[in-house]
């Protein structure tokens, strides 16, 4: 492990030296030391042990930046990703072992393999919502695949930025892993560089940007957008367990989850009936003003709770049913049910990321499979019901990132399968297997032994013009 500091001062605004770091992380690369699986795996448990050993100060960062509730702020960026970096290292020596593939008779004697090549330098560039997860959850995986990285966290969750930036040069070899602080001025200075592979995650505006200039290079790109993620609760339901998840899944850290329900396509015979259990739990969960609650988070920033507070203002739905109110100078939007929500209402316009919860009423299945159809490609999908029938008609009769069934969230926080989105919710996945070849080249190798006698065939002069072996 390198004690050195990085080169990299936090909260840098002046044009720093990206091609110099680029550089450097190269010349690492090239030494071979990234490739090692002993080096690898001393990274991967730093890694791991940066944030369990620091748990108490990136509980505080997170809570500085989001008003993150200490329990979700250690589930979701410490315990969760800990597990996460544990499971790639016990299974990333047998992702990087050669894959056999069938070798046809014309091609004996003779052995066909894939094997898995690390790609180079990888830049990873995070946003705020979760800072920590989508920052180390990749780099994870870009070390276990043998790469070196930069690692860009987002400037609008500056403790946590900072703090991980200070952690890094501390525990992980910065000749071969190096976070850069700042904002669209380092980014633009980081992209204008030549990467081996680039992984962004955040809005698709910025995404198209990292597309563009990645493709300057040919350099490949993994996109994790957003995007509206649609829950449909059919009448054959557990209400109980709906109610609980839906309220789960949208009001942790205020909203602001790639993955949260955006709204809800609420069966009109059971509207009544969820309606009401979800301003019980509400009250249960945050009490009768969620603005004293210690368990409830705040927006982001000011901009971001005017926007979100804006989009209740705007009206087009029947009533507010929960909630509706916010105080934009503490960045507080109030956890809020909107009901009779009408598809051109300012809500529907665009990806809410904040705890309001718009519902729409169907009577027939189709109406809610068409609307999904009808927009852009959502990034989590959710259905709850009881028929198996209505499950399948939603699995494959619509497109998203995922989906989790009678649940939310849980498709993505296993860790195992593959995560990422789909059309404008973004291209590439990662997560456990899937996140090691993102970062690896899967080289195809086929072996003839040396001693193998050429019969000739397919060389000029040619007889005939078919070969009956082939
Ligand atoms: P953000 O503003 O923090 O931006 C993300 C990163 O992009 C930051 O590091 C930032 O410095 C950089 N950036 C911003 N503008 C840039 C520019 N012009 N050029 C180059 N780089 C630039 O985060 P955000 O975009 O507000 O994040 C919220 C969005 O991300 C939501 O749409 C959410 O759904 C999505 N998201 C997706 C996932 C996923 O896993 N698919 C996870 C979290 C968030």
């Amino acid at each position: 492990m390198s004690t050195e500091t990085s080169e990299i001062t936090p909260g840098q605004t002046e044009a720093f030296d990206a091609a110099g770091l680029l550089g450097d992380l190269r010349a690492t690369f090239a030494s071979g030391r990234t490739r090692d699986f002993a080096w690898r795996d001393a990274q991967l448990d730093a890694l791991a042990r940066m944030l369990v050993e620091n748990e108490a100060a990136v509980i505080e960062a997170l809570a500085a930046d989001l008003g993150r509730p200490t329990l979700e702020a250690w589930v979701s960026e410490v315990r969760m990703i800990e597990k996460e970096i544990r499971t790639i290292q016990k299974h990333y020596r047998s992702w990087a072992g050669e894959k056999k593939y069938k070798t046809p008779a014309f091609f004996k004697p003779g052995r066909s393999a894939v094997r898995f090549d690390p790609l180079g330098v990888v830049l990873v560039i995070a946003p705020w919502n979760y800072p920590v997860q989508l920052l180390i959850s990749p780099l994870a995986a870009v070390i276990a695949a043998g790469n070196t990285a930069v690692a860009k966290p987002s400037e609008l969750s500056p403790a946590t930025s900072a703090l991980l930036t200070r952690l890094a040069a501390e525990y992980l070899d910065s000749d071969a892993i190096r976070f850069v602080e700042g904002g669209i001025d380092e980014s633009t200075a980081l992209l204008e560089q030549r990467w081996d592979h680039i992984m962004y995650t955040g809005n698709g505006m910025v995404g198209r940007i990292v597309a563009a200039a990645a493709a300057k290079h040919l350099t490949p790109v993994t996109l994790e957008l957003g995007g509206q993620s649609p829950t449909i609760v059919d009448k054959d339901v557990n209400l109980t367990l709906a109610v609980d998840r839906i309220a789960g899944g949208k009001w942790v850290n205020a909203g602001q989850t790639c993955i949260a329900p955006n709204h809800v396509f609420i069966h009109e015979d059971v509207e009544q009936e969820f309606v009401e259990r979800l301003k019980k739990t509400l009250v249960t969960r945050y009490g009768r003003d969620p603005r004293t609650s210690k368990d409830f988070g705040r927006i982001v920033n000011e901009r971001h709770a005017a926007r979100v507070a804006g989009l209740i203002t705007a009206g087009g739905f029947d009533s507010v049913v929960a909630g509706g109110d916010s105080d934009v100078r503490s960045r507080y939007v109030a956890p809020t049910v909107l009901r009779g929500v009408r598809p051109d209402a300012a809500v529907m316009q665009e990806e809410i990321f904040g705890p309001v919860l718009p519902l729409i009423t169907f009577r027939d299945l189709d109406e809610p499979i068409a609307a999904i159809n009808a927009g852009e490609k959502p990034l989590a999908l959710y259905v709850f019901s009881n028929s198996d029938e209505t499950v399948e008609r939603v699995l494959s009769e619509t497109s998203s990132g995922g989906v989790s069934v009678n649940d939310v969230f849980m498709h993505m926080m296993s860790g195992e399968m593959p995560f990422g989105g789909v059309g404008e919710s973004g291209y590439g996945a990662y997560h456990g297997q899937a996140g090691f070849e993102t970062f690896s080249h899967a080289k195809a190798v086929y072996r003839r032994p040396g001693w193998f006698r050429d019969p000739a065939l397919l060389k000029p002069p040619y007889k005939g013009w078919k070969l009956k072996v082939l």
